[in-house]
């Protein structure tokens, strides 16, 4: 039986609610398809960090990247600041410390859930780049002043390189799937010299890969026509703060946060967290939506599956993703899907579609 070591860090707000749903289902999956998982877990949080002062360190991430995968909730509180009055976030330190280059966010529209746009099918995957970007710059040493603040925009070619590979590589997985196989490069070139270089790389990696086709926006427009004419994208990747804002776009269009999942991987490591904050609002309330979290799980197990070549684990994450769009077809619903049930309630019926997805006979 294939055993794995997955790092648990539940984080802030409603991470610990949402972490405990996806343990349970992949409890279930475990039992139904006879692989286990050991966990460690961490508390990492801002809540810690106001306690006691504790941040995760260079030592714990060096600990946390010997395991097969990280499983996070959420992390942040807005009135919890460092020293230069930023937010507390694990995530995006261990972005950093394991080049997670590529941000993965799928953004279905399930049936069932109500969606802000008119469109019979929305199906895509929005690809951030993680590792540098608008981000480039968190590290630097900075002055403070009160009269004006920086932040640094740096591309590299051996970033995007690996990052339009990767574009590519899941365009063609996806064209299996029944997607056109389509990478979009949303970008601002017109403007920003880093996105100049981008562009660049862009043309020369879709020239070397002239089986999918590629098309270019600039972001401005690209965003309209996310809204207007979301059928037109299949794969979108872009830079590190356009995709952050064009993955919470595109989510907002099939349902919002509640069920946008998503990975942040490199070649070797993958953190595997919704979408989604800490939504302190909504907080020990029982009215989180698991869903993202849930999925966010299923996407560690097809990505720890395919690295190991354990289809046990991709057939596993089938499943889940199976029990999830059945709950959402039929219900129940939390209250950000227009229903009124709670985590807890969404959880059972996603452990019993799973459960009786495994007494069905093959073919059913
Ligand atoms: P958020 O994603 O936490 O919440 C935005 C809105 O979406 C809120 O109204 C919230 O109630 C709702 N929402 C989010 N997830 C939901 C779910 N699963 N079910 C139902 N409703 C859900 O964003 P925010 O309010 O801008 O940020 C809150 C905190 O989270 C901040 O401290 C921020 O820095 C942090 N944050 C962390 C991450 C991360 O850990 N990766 C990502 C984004 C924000």
């Amino acid at each position: 039986m294939a055993n794995y070591e997955i790092t648990v860090i539940p984080g802030d707000g409603i991470g610990p609610e949402v972490v405990d749903s996806a343990l349970q289902v992949l409890g279930e999956a475990q039992k139904q398809f006879g692989f286990t998982l050991d966990y460690a877990t961490y508390d990492f949080s801002a809540e810690l960090y106001r306690r006691t002062g504790r941040k995760i360190t260079a030592a714990d991430m060096d600990e946390i990247g010997k395991s097969d995968a990280v499983l996070f909730g959420a992390m942040g509180l807005p009135d919890v600041r460092d020293e230069e009055g930023l937010e507390l976030g694990a995530q995006v330190q261990m972005r950093a410390h394991y080049k997670l280059f590529a941000s993965l966010r799928p953004v279905k529209l399930f049936e069932g859930v109500p969606n802000a746009v008119r469109a019979e099918k929305i199906d895509m995957l929005v690809i951030r780049e993680t590792s540098e970007g608008m981000f480039a710059g968190l590290h630097d040493k900075h002055e403070p002043s009160d009269e004006e603040a920086t932040d640094r925009m740096t591309i590299t070619r051996a970033t995007c390189e690996t990052l339009f590979a990767e574009a590519f590589d899941q365009a063609r997985a996806r064209r299996k799937r029944g997607t056109p196989g389509r990478v979009t490069l949303l970008h601002k070139s017109n403007a920003l010299r880093s996105n100049v270089l981008m562009e660049k790389v862009f043309d020369e990696v879709a020239a070397k890969n002239t089986d999918v086709e590629s098309s270019k926006y600039y972001i401005d427009a690209g965003s309209m026509y996310m809204v207007t004419d979301p059928g037109r994208f299949d794969v979108i990747v872009s830079e590190n703060i356009f995709g952050d804002i064009t993955s919470e776009i595109a989510a907002g269009l099939v349902g919002g946060l509640g069920v946008a999942p998503s990975a942040d991987v490199s070649r070797t490591h993958g953190v595997f967290q919704p979408s989604h904050g800490s939504a302190p609002d909504i907080a020990g309330t029982g009215k989180a939506n698991p869903t993202a979290m849930i999925l966010s799980a299923a996407m560690m197990l097809e990505w720890l599956g395919e690295k190991r070549e354990d289809a046990v684990l991709v057939d596993a994450a089938s499943s889940i993703n199976a029990a999830v769009e059945k709950v959402l077809a039929t219900g129940p619903r939390s209250a950000d899907l227009g229903g009124s049930a709670s985590t807890d309630e969404v959880t059972d019926a996603v452990l019993s579609a799973l459960r009786s997805a495994a007494t069905l006979p093959a073919g059913a």
